[in-house]
């Protein structure tokens, strides 16, 4: 339904009227898009990734009505006042290995720039990231229900139960202290008895001939931590290490300096983004649906990004239009 009134929206021109009425008042749009992975989808149990056809079919799109800029490149035009008219940042998070087999193609196709952030550890360890690891048990254990200490029970009878628990299952240790979600995830992997194979992570994760490779033809790589915890739930001492040891893993691999940052799940506060900015990045990346000005100085260390794990192209032009973010900035304001 929602879906269909988006549609006729997009087919009566309301989205291209809306994003060039806003450019004009505004002068400038900046979108930076964020994508997880990209291909087919494989397995199941894995982080969902969007079919590479459709990104292929944004990155044509992208490429022919806006200019595509690097990260790098777009902190520099913020800072010196010139920010093209209708700006786009590519960005990937976490580093799979689909952004090297089935990104990478397409954006060099269309001689695209993009930033990938790695979380260091999972890529230097080719170990699973942590919420694969409980989609994997989740997915691969005889067991028809679980129940975790403090976390709940959970019915497996059927896929649909398993992605259900699994997704229950992450929101809740997304909110809990780092050394607590790690505790719960080995009790789990303990209960459904499942050995992750350690081939896994070769198979999912970057290796770093793959990164040095696509960093040679125009893809930055920035961070996403060490560990991938959610900043907001551990020390600040904890999150500097996570800053410092992530970036200088990434330099010393690719002998280029880190730029950029990428908040895992996109959590922030103050402190944090100062400690961002203290610890040598020039920029760093939330995620929100909401667009940028030219004059977004004082944003640099908590740039909004759109989701862009959107099969529907109708919905993507509603965000990259504006109007998904002014309605989003409009009912917070309002206090809805
Ligand atoms: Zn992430």
């Amino acid at each position: 339904m929602l879906n269909n009134f988006v549609r006729c929206m997009n087919k009566a021109g309301i989205f291209d009227f809306y994003g060039n009425l806003r450019r004009k008042i505004t002068k400038s749009q900046i979108s930076i898009l964020a994508y997880h992975r990209v291909g087919p989808q494989t397995d199941g149990w894995s982080l969902n990734p969007l079919c590479e056809k459709i990104f292929d079919y944004h990155i044509n799109y992208l490429s022919r009505n806006f200019k595509i800029v690097s990260l790098s490149n777009l902190s520099e035009m913020i800072k010196n006042g010139n920010v093209p008219e209708k700006a786009v940042v590519i960005t990937f998070d976490d580093g799979y290995k689909d952004n090297y087999e089935f990104a990478f193609p397409i954006l060099k196709k269309y001689n695209a720039p993009a930033t990938v952030f790695l979380a260091t550890g999972p890529v230097e360890e080719k170990n699973l990231f942590w919420w694969d690891k409980i989609n994997y048990a989740l997915f691969h254990t005889d067991m028809e229900s679980i129940d975790l200490n403090n976390i709940g029970a959970y019915q497996l009878c059927c896929n649909e139960d398993k992605l259900l628990t699994g997704l229950n299952i992450q929101e809740k240790l997304k909110k809990m202290d780092n050394n607590k979600k790690e505790t719960v995830i080995a009790e789990l992997i303990d209960l459904t008895d499942v050995n992750i194979p350690e081939k896994l992570g070769k198979k999912y994760l970057l290796s770093w001939n793959e990164i040095k490779k696509m960093n040679r033809n125009g893809i930055e790589f920035g961070s996403h931590t060490v560990t991938h915890p959610i900043l907001t739930n551990v020390s600040l001492d904890k999150a500097k290490w996570e800053l410092i040891n992530s970036k200088k893993c990434i330099e010393e691999n690719l002998g280029t300096e880190v730029e950029s940052f990428a908040y895992p799940n996109g959590d922030f506060n103050t402190k944090l983004s100062s400690l961002v900015e203290n610890t040598g990045y020039t920029s760093s990346v939330s995620v929100f649906p909401m667009q940028l000005l030219k004059n977004s100085i004082n944003q640099l260390y908590k740039l909004s990004r759109i989701n862009a794990n959107i099969k529907d192209f109708n919905i993507l032009k509603l965000y990259l239009c504006g109007l998904r973010g002014d309605i989003n900035t409009f009912f917070n304001r309002n206090g809805f």
